[in-house]
């Protein structure tokens, strides 16, 4: 029987899925929801895009996608670093954008029951209503989705005190590769009746299956937070100050270099000229142990230092690690690497990379999560140059290389997506990776979800 063309194929799909339901084909639409915001990841154009309205849509589509072959690309915002979200030739987009509604908050069980698609701030923003928060704050939280988030297992700066997204979902709802609808893990606070299949889909990057509904825990919302702005002649002292840092229980704890503060100062002048680097906290408990921890710094060389419990002033002093990928982004394209380390290495890293820009000419400015030794290194070139952008991208997996050396991993929050499977594979040993490919094969045996991301 001749092969039925993609404009058939997306009738057949259309008619599987009944009346209402926005499927869109046109290449000058679905061109948009083809790629995510990691500069280098390949993309091509998929033969349509579901906009699912409900769990029922996205089951639908699957079953049609496994029993026609055609692989399918989970998408929430898009708002990815690795590729994830980018479409392959001829796949199925199903956006959960349109899913986006809290279903039930639940203010004495203090949890959250929302569709995968709608924004992490929105959740917050409604459990504040109720005095609780929703904790995990991923920098691009006002855009980005729940599903995405739990799907990558999105991270922050409050994750040095309140854990990543994996440590606050309760409950998901998914749609497996075959069609079917299953619900894993519970809403109650402790639950270890099953194998932590809930786990197993956290961070999965839309290759085990399609989040459509997530329980979320919610808390009490912590008191407005304490800031700590100190200056260090080098990374190396922060990086130390830093470890001494974490007996004060911050809820955040950020550093940022030299190069990183130069383009800042070149953009908005804060006062970092003569500053080799910065280490930035905060408390939500404890205000006044923020004069002892200045104390500490003084004993780690600080340069100058200062502390306020005043909510305006800490947007201030905020300012400097707002500005840093921006800042970097404005000297030219970027690439963004996700490295994380032991705490102890954090110092070494930056000394390594710092090497690594000298020997290949490049800039790259490195700021990061301090607290969870998750650093951004973020190599500058010139746009359209193709020889640059080469050596930008061997630089890439070169970091990846010396944290892995470091005792750390080639992705801490950002996940792996297309473009650093193959470098997961130095960091775990060949059983684990027959590991991975058996839970793969046994829960999506034609490998139709998001083929190609995440799995070495
Ligand atoms: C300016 C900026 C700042 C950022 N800051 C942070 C940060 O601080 N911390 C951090 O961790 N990340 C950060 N990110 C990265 C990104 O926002 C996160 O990875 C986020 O979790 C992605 O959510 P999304 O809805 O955009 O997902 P997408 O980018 O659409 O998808 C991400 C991955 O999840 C899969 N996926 C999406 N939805 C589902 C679903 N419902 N079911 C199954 N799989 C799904 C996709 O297939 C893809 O593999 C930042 C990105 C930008 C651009």
């Amino acid at each position: 029987m001749k092969p039925a063309t993609p404009d058939e194929t997306v009738e057949q799909l259309r008619s599987a899925l009944g009346e209402g339901v926005a499927l869109i084909s046109d290449p000058d639409i679905t061109i948009s929801y083809s790629r995510d915001h990691a500069l280098f990841a390949q993309s091509a154009l998929p033969l349509c895009v579901l906009l699912a309205r409900t769990t029922q849509d996205v089951a639908l589509a699957v079953r049609f996608a496994n029993e026609h072959r055609i692989p399918v690309v989970a998408r929430g915002a898009g708002s990815g670093l690795s590729g994830g979200a980018n479409s392959m030739d001829g796949c199925i987009v199903i956006s959960l954008e349109k899913m986006n509604q809290i279903i039930a908050l639940d203010e004495v069980n203090q949890v959250a029951r929302v569709q995968a698609g709608v924004l992490n701030l929105d959740v917050d923003k409604a459990a504040q209503e109720l005095g609780l928060a929703y904790l995990p704050d991923p920098a691009s939280r006002s855009w980005s989705t729940i599903g995405g988030n739990v799907a990558t297992n999105a991270g922050g700066m409050c994750c040095v005190k309140y854990g990543v997204t994996s440590h606050h979902v309760r409950a998901i709802t998914v749609v497996l590769a075959s069609g079917e609808i299953v619900e894993l893990g519970k809403a109650t606070k402790k639950s270890v009746s099953t194998l932590d299949l809930l786990h197993l889909f956290v961070g999965s990057e839309g290759t085990l299956g399609i989040i459509t509904e997530v329980t979320l825990g919610l808390v009490v919302r912590p008191k407005p937070a304490a800031t700590m702005l100190a200056t260090f002649p080098s990374s190396t002292e922060a990086a130390a100050a830093a470890i001494a840092m974490m007996k004060f229980r911050p809820s955040m704890l950020e550093i940022i270099d030299q190069t990183t503060l130069k383009a800042v100062e070149a953009w908005h002048p804060l006062g970092f000229e003569v500053a080799g680097a910065v280490l930035l906290m905060q408390m939500d408990e404890n205000h006044h142990q923020l004069e002892r921890a200045l104390e500490l710094c003084a004993e780690f060389s600080m340069i100058d230092g200062v502390s306020s419990d005043d909510p305006a002033d800490a947007a201030d002093l905020l300012r400097v690690r707002q500005l840093a990928f921006p800042a970097l982004e404005r000297m030219g394209a970027t690439i963004l690497d996700d490295v994380a380390v032991p705490i102890s290495q954090i110092a070494e890293l930056v000394r390594r990379v710092e090497q690594l820009g000298i020997n290949r000419g490049l800039t790259i400015g490195i700021f990061g999560h301090a607290g969870d030794g998750n650093m951004h290194p973020t190599i500058v070139y010139e746009h359209g140059d193709i020889t640059a952008a080469a050596n930008a991208e061997a630089a890439f997996h070169e970091i990846i290389a010396i944290a892995q050396e470091l005792g750390g991993t080639a992705s801490g929050e950002h996940g792996i997506g297309s473009i650093k499977s193959a470098a997961v594979a130095n960091e775990i040993s060949p059983t684990v990776v027959e590991m991975q490919r058996g839970i793969k094969k046994l829960l999506d045996p034609n490998n139709i979800m998001n083929p190609g991301k995440k799995l070495p």
